[in-house]
Formats: structure tokens, C-alpha cells, sequence
């Protein structure tokens, strides 16, 4: 990892520009959330709809109530779990640009824990909107080198900030409908927000407000998708019985562990982890998805995980997001 030139990021952001920073999560194409041009190009640089708000990241709740009105759950769930990967939706303030939160009157807002991304945070002294480093659909990138390889020639500075320690983009949840629901399932479930605020939070399927538009526009079923074909298989099992093994194809198992079953594959066969560790997994899912793509296979076999519980959920929900057939 190079020194940063704080400076040099700090001042392009200031002057309007977009830089890739990274987070805790994933990296994060940043700007001036306050600055509506500068939020067109991220948009632009993305090749994201309008349609798909941004996520404003801040120091603390103080900054977050110059852009929203937090309740009394903002304030305990942001005291338990900031900084960190929790993205909380609030009604929003007028000075937030409608761009960001492509027209909607309510603002997503999280604090990330990354040293770096703070420090780009406090030295601007203004709130960043960033959505993932990737162009709109690919797979988020968890390294600096991903960013790169993403964009190619059209890639903006990154500031390298080594592997994002999480790898799976925050837990998206809607404090601004009745019931507080999760949007995207990520590395904070939905027992450990329940815990926090003592009521019921409902998951993404079991919203109870209807007849409205998508609650969270950007979460459309295909996403994160590598450009190789992705078959998913309920279990390791299954897989087993019905990927074919043949050299044209990638299995792409949760653990090392499993690899001797693989023996008599001609396929090409990689793992997410050394152990089978969900959080291992989490960490290296994107990064797994990245490196199996370039090995140009005609079609990459995954099973989902078969666990339950923490960010299990989070990685099996990214993964049926990934897979195209
Ligand atoms: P990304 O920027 O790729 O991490 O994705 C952020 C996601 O947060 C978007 O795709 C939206 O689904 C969700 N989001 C952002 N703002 C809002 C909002 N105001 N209401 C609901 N969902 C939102
Ligand atoms: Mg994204």
C-alpha cells in the first residue's frame, strides 16, 4: 500500500471531482453529496440509472442530522453499530440534492469504519456520496486493483486502502415506513438490529406497505454479475450430481476442505475460503468472482451456503443476485 496523498484526493472532491475510496464494505466511487453536478458525473461514470439512489456516508449522527431527521431508533442503532456497515433510510432534508436519492424524500445514510475513508471524511469536513466502485451491475470491487481492472481507461484516482476487511456491501434498512424493514441483507442482520431497538424488523419480501413504487429502486434482482454465466445449485450436494465437469467450466466451492470430491473434474475448481468460515467467505466472495471471471469458462457453478444465520443471508442473497441462468 502506497503513503496517501490525502491532499490530492481531499481537493479533488472539494473542486467537484470523484475519487474511489476505499471502505470497510467495498470500495466507493465518492463526491460531494451536496454538489448535484458532481453527483451527475458518478452517475455517469457508474453508467447507473438515475433511478437508483446513493448512499451519503458521514462521520457521526451529527452529521447525518444536518441531512435527515433521525428518530429515537437512528439514534440507538447508529450508537451500536456506527461506525460501521449499517445504511439507515430517513425522511430527508431539503439540502440534500434530489439526484442522490433519485427523487425519493428519504436519504440513505451510514458512517463507515474505514480509516482512510474517515480521514478523506473529516478532512473535507463534508458528507460523500458513494456507490460501489464498479461499473452499474458488475461485481462491487474489494481491492484497489479492482477498481483499476473495473474501469479500465475511464477509472478515477484510487486511494489504495488494501482489501476491504468485510467484502459484502452494508445492511440497507428503512427506518421511514412504519415497520422497520431490511432493503439488502448484509453484514448486520436483522436479529442483531431487533436486539437493538426491541421491536420486529421485516425482511426485504415481507413489506408491508404496497401499492407504491420499489422501496429501494437500485435493488433489482440481477446485480453484482460477473460477465462469465452464473449457475447457482441449492446445495454442495446437488452440485455434485449435476455440474458438468467437463474443462469448459468453473466450480466455485465455499471450502477448500471440499476440494478432494473435485478429483476426477477436469473443470477448473476454486474456493472461497480456506475453511468454510462464512466471514471468510463474505470477505472474499467479489474477489472470487473477479478472479473466476478471467478465466473466460463458458459457464461458473456455485451452491449457495448452507448455513444459516450472521451474513450467511447477506452472501446467499448476492450470490442469487450474480447468477444469470
Ligand atoms: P450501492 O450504492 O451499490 O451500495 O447501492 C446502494 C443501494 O441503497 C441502492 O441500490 C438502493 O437500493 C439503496 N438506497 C439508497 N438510497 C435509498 C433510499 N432513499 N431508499 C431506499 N433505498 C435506497
Ligand atoms: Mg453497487
Amino acid at each position: 500500500m502506497q503513503k496517501a496523498n490525502f491532499s490530492f484526493y481531499t481537493n479533488t472532491l472539494l473542486d467537484g471531482g470523484v475519487v474511489a475510496l476505499p471502505t470497510e464494505t467495498v470500495y466507493g466511487l465518492a463526491c460531494l453529496a451536496l454538489n448535484a453536478d458532481a453527483v451527475d458525473k458518478v452517475f455517469r461514470l457508474k453508467g447507473r440509472p438515475a433511478s437508483n439512489p446513493l448512499i451519503v456516508h458521514v462521520l457521526d449522527l451529527d452529521q447525518a442530522n444536518g441531512l435527515s431527521y433521525p428518530d429515537e431508533m437512528c439514534s440507538l442503532l447508529s450508537k451500536r453499530f456506527w461506525p460501521g456497515p449499517l445504511t439507515l433510510i430517513l425522511p430527508k432534508k431539503k439540502v440534500v440534492p434530489d439526484n442522490v436519492t433519485a427523487g425519493l424524500d428519504t436519504v440513505a445514510i451510514r458512517s463507515p469504519s474505514h480509516p482512510l475513508f474517515r480521514k478523506v471524511l473529516q478532512l473535507t469536513g463534508e458528507p460523500l456520496a458513494a456507490p460501489s466502485a464498479n461499473p452499474y451491475s458488475k461485481v462491487s470491487p474489494t481491492s484497489a486493483e479492482e477498481v483499476i481492472t473495473s474501469f479500465g481507461n475511464t477509472c478515477p484516482p484510487v486511494l489504495d486502502g488494501g482489501k476491504s476487511e468485510i467484502g459484502l456491501e452494508s445492511t440497507v434498512l428503512d427506518l421511514s415506513c412504519q415497520t422497520p424493514t431490511i432493503l439488502r441483507p448484509g453484514p448486520i442482520s436483522k436479529t442483531e438490529v431487533e436486539k437493538v431497538i426491541g421491536r420486529e424488523v421485516l425482511n426485504p419480501n415481507e413489506t408491508i406497505e404496497t401499492g407504491s413504487p420499489s422501496k429501494s429502486p437500485g435493488l433489482s434482482v440481477k446485480h453484482y454479475a460477473p460477465e462469465t454465466p452464473v449457475r447457482l445449485y441449492p446445495s454442495l450436494k446437488e452440485l455434485l450430481s449435476l455440474a458438468p465437469s467437463s474443462s469448459e467450466n468453473l466450480i466455485l466451492i465455499p471450502s477448500k476442505k471440499s476440494l478432494p470430491l473435485f478429483d476426477s473434474y477436469s473443470a477448473a475448481v476454486m474456493y472461497f475460503s480456506e475453511t468454510g468460515d462464512p466471514v471468510e467467505i463474505g470477505r472474499n466472495l467479489y474477489t472470487s468472482l473477479h478472479k473466476g471471471d478471467l478465466l473466460k469458462k463458458k459457464i461458473i457453478h456455485i451452491p449457495l451456503i448452507e448455513k444459516t444465520g450472521g451474513i450467511v443471508e447477506a452472501i446467499n442473497d448476492r450470490l442469487r443476485r450474480a447468477s444469470t441462468i
